[in-house]
């Protein structure tokens, strides 16, 4: 399995419109942070976990020439808003894309992207093929998904377990059942928005107390703001075996 972070920033992005913070004029390429998301290579199965406003930008950059499924956290615009761009995949693959998601979260899709559903098959809109899933594990082109429930301040979100791999974003709170799905994972990407304190994201130390927790061979934090600090600095006062993640960065396990 192959595994590209193709966004590490929050809602926002970095650098941030209209600042001029050290962050959002760092040249360092790691300080620019597109919206969050993450590509799945397993085999010849290709997949993507959520697909914010920077997808056409990132799908471009990585290369990603065929796409299996979409599969949601939840429905935050960073989170939903590029999904017009899946019409490029559409005409490639002649066929409709596979979007997974709760209930609630394929409700809202149907609400911001109304074209799509509206039963006026308008040529060139996106086609679509919602597929419900809950807590329990799912299997996608015979790959299996397990949910992982976390807490983004009162919403409920998903984090999604692949084999040994475990990636969650918008949360602040995983209960003890849930950790224990994580547990076990040689890699976990996890939200990590900044220094201080947020209501709804781990702050840097929390997303350090979890990870430490569970023990992966391997962390990276992503969501991260500009508020984070510098990607070079922040680096340095993190323990070993997790490191901030950044746009591009790839992971084979
Ligand atoms: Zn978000
Ligand atoms: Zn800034
Ligand atoms: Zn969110």
């Amino acid at each position: 399995m192959k595994v590209t972070l193709l966004g590490t920033g929050t809602s926002q992005g970095v650098p941030v419109i209209g600042c001029n913070c050290e962050v959002c004029r760092s040249v360092d390429y790691r300080d620019k942070r597109l919206r969050v998301s993450v590509h799945l290579q397993i085999g010849d199965k290709s997949f993507i976990i959520d697909s914010g406003p920077d997808f056409r930008q990132q799908a471009l950059r990585e290369r990603i020439r065929t796409l299996d499924a979409i599969l949601f956290t939840h429905e935050h615009k960073d989170h939903t808003a590029g999904l017009d761009d899946i019409r490029a995949y559409n005409f490639s693959q002649h066929k409709d894309m596979p979007l997974y998601g709760e209930e609630r979260v394929l409700e809202q899709l149907k609400r911001e992207f109304a074209y799509i559903f509206s039963g006026i098959q308008y040529p060139g809109i996106p086609r679509v093929q919602l597929n419900p899933i809950s807590e329990e594990p799912f299997e996608v082109e015979g790959v299996k998904f397990i949910p992982i429930r976390v807490k983004h301040y009162k919403l409920p979100v998903l984090g999604f377990r692949v084999g040994d791999f475990t990636y969650i974003t918008d949360a602040n709170f995983i209960s003890e059942e849930e950790m224990d799905k994580v547990r076990g994972s040689k890699v976990i990407v996890l939200g990590a928005l900044r220094k201080e304190p947020h209501i709804s994201h781990f702050s840097l130390q929390e997303a350090i107390d979890v990870l430490t927790e569970l023990k992966p061979e391997k962390a990276y934090l992503t969501h991260i703001s500009h508020l984070m600090g510098l990607h070079r600095e922040v680096e340095q006062e993190l323990p070993d075996f997790i490191r901030l993640g950044y746009d591009g960065l790839q992971i084979e396990l």
